[in-house]
């Protein structure tokens, strides 16, 4: 099974009607960048910036992020890497920031608030990238959005450093890269086509989205059996996202766990998601089942699912539609 696995490395990521999907990795240090070409990944759907910062005592440099993020665009070779700007905060905080946790950490001022509150650390982190963009295709992806006035904000920022660097007569993209925003709080999800109008691209991080959706701490043991993406209010408010994100005709990928499970991959195309990303690991399985999938048949099981009202419902119907695919 390994040796067919294997073998799936060559072969593209098709329906068996025919649609391309769009399978990439996450990406949490970049010496996994070996795994990710192994594994024959379309791109990094998901560069998680945090491990710039962690574990040391000062804060990365623009040029020390350009260097670890350059050698990435090389080794991909044309493929997109997609980096999130730091999503520090909650469960992750940097002892260099030197923030205390604040009353509610997860609900604090944690990932873009943060990066917004503090703009020295989005303008090095967009100047990095900016400069990386004129080496290969890169997308900006922004953590924990919730109101369309954050993207605004950032794009004020981008347009200041844009002109810093001209004035230095830097290279950077061009065109400029494009800017996408997490769909991880409820109420982004919600407002979904307003913020479609305003993002170059959507990524679900189905992880956070159920946390906050359920209000169940995604890392507290005591409550892990509430923990379900499979709960009708996650699926809805993914639905929604997707809806909106086809109207705006914006790409969107799914990058929270879910993604990289077979399970839910017929759910997943079946509400309209082309696009996903997972530890590069999981590319292969989720290939093989890409590869034997119907994508009408999977809308109409997705209809199907999305008219259940209960999770336990749900994951029978699932398992059901999963039950004689390999
Ligand atoms: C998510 O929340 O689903 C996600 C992809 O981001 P992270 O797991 O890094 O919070
Ligand atoms: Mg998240």
């Amino acid at each position: 099974q390994r040796r067919q696995l294997h073998r799936l490395h060559k072969v593209p990521a098709v329906t068996r009607d025919g649609t391309s999907i769009s399978l990439q990795a996450n990406l949490e240090l970049p010496a996994e960048i070996d795994g990710v070409l192994a594994a024959g990944a379309a791109g990094v759907g998901l560069l998680r910036s945090e491990f710039l910062y962690m574990n040391r005592s000062d804060l990365p440099g623009e040029d020390e992020q350009y260097e670890i993020m350059a050698q990435l665009v090389r080794r991909l070779e044309g493929r997109p890497l997609t980096i999130r700007t730091l999503d520090a905060g909650g469960d992750k905080m940097p002892e260099s920031l030197g923030f205390g946790d604040g009353p509610n950490p997860a609900l604090g001022l944690r990932a873009i608030r943060l990066s917004l509150k503090h703009p020295e650390i989005l303008e090095t982190q967009l100047a990095a990238i900016l400069r990386v963009g004129a080496l290969g295709p890169v997308r900006i992806l922004l953590p924990m959005v919730s109101a369309v006035e954050e993207l605004q904000a950032v794009r004020g920022v981008m347009e200041q450093v844009v002109r810093r660097l001209k004035r230095r007569h830097v290279p950077i993209a061009s065109p400029l890269p494009p800017i996408g925003t997490m769909i991880e709080v409820p109420g982004a999800a919600l407002a979904a086509d307003a913020l479609a109008w305003q993002s170059d691209f959507f990524a679900i991080g189905t992880n956070d989205l159920t946390q906050y959706t359920l209000a169940i701490d995604r890392a507290d043991e005591a409550v892990a059996y509430l923990y379900n993406p499979l709960h009708p209010a996650v699926l809805r408010l993914v639905q929604f996202s997707a809806e909106a994100a086809l109207r705006a005709r914006i790409p969107i990928c799914v990058c929270g766990e879910i993604a990289g499970d077979p399970r839910y991959t017929a759910l997943l195309l079946g509400l309209g998601i082309r696009e996903l990303s997972m530890a590069a690991t999981n590319i292969p399985r989720v290939k093989q089942r890409v590869r034997c999938l119907d994508l009408v048949a999977a809308a109409g099981r997705a209809r199907v699912i999305m008219d259940q009202s209960d999770s336990t419902r749900i994951a029978r119907l699932v398992d059901d539609f999963n039950s004689g695919l390999p």
